[in-house]
């Protein structure tokens, strides 16, 4: 049996048939999971000869004297593909669903350890839209408060 979630230490991603995800085919938008039934060369998480990735059955459809399948640069003995970025329902859920809670609080805990202060500080700043409604809202007439509080969040 797979699991429903776990992480694959090799790409930095998380797996399991509850982790909706793109086939990792550079051309494909196909939207599968992350299960064993979608992992080349039913790696996974990554540790033999297969890539580790995730794809749709077409791109999946490979075989080899050593894999019943797997994808097209494995089959070739080539480099793995560029793993495809989260799908936009995984990375809603992480960011909205209790059950990531903690995760959020650690992640946000390594981010602003990992950042030198003064990078930390440039990337609280309010973005470009945020400085815009900031310039037209009634906060630009009160330049001492302004400066006060940006003295505050260094
Ligand atoms: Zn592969
Ligand atoms: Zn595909």
């Amino acid at each position: 049996m797979g699991w429903s979630i776990g992480f694959d230490e090799h790409w930095k991603r998380d797996i399991g048939y509850g982790v909706p995800a793109y086939c990792d085919h550079p051309d494909c938008k196909e939207k599968i999971d992350r299960g064993l039934s979608y992992v080349c060369a039913d790696e996974e998480p990554r540790g033999g000869d297969g890539c580790g990735l995730y794809f749709c059955p077409k791109h999946l459809g490979y075989c080899t004297d050593e894999f019943t399948s797997c994808c097209e640069r494995c089959r070739d003995g080539k480099e793995p593909f560029e793993p495809k970025s989260e799908h936009p329902e995984w990375i809603a859920w992480k960011a909205t669903d209790p059950s990531w809670a903690k995760w959020r609080k650690a992640e946000a805990k390594k981010k602003a350890k990992a950042l030198p202060p003064i990078a930390a500080a440039i990337s609280a700043r309010p973005s470009r839209t945020q400085r815009t409604a900031l310039r037209d809202s009634s906060y630009q007439q009160a330049p001492v408060l302004r400066n006060h509080r940006r003295f505050e969040e260094f």
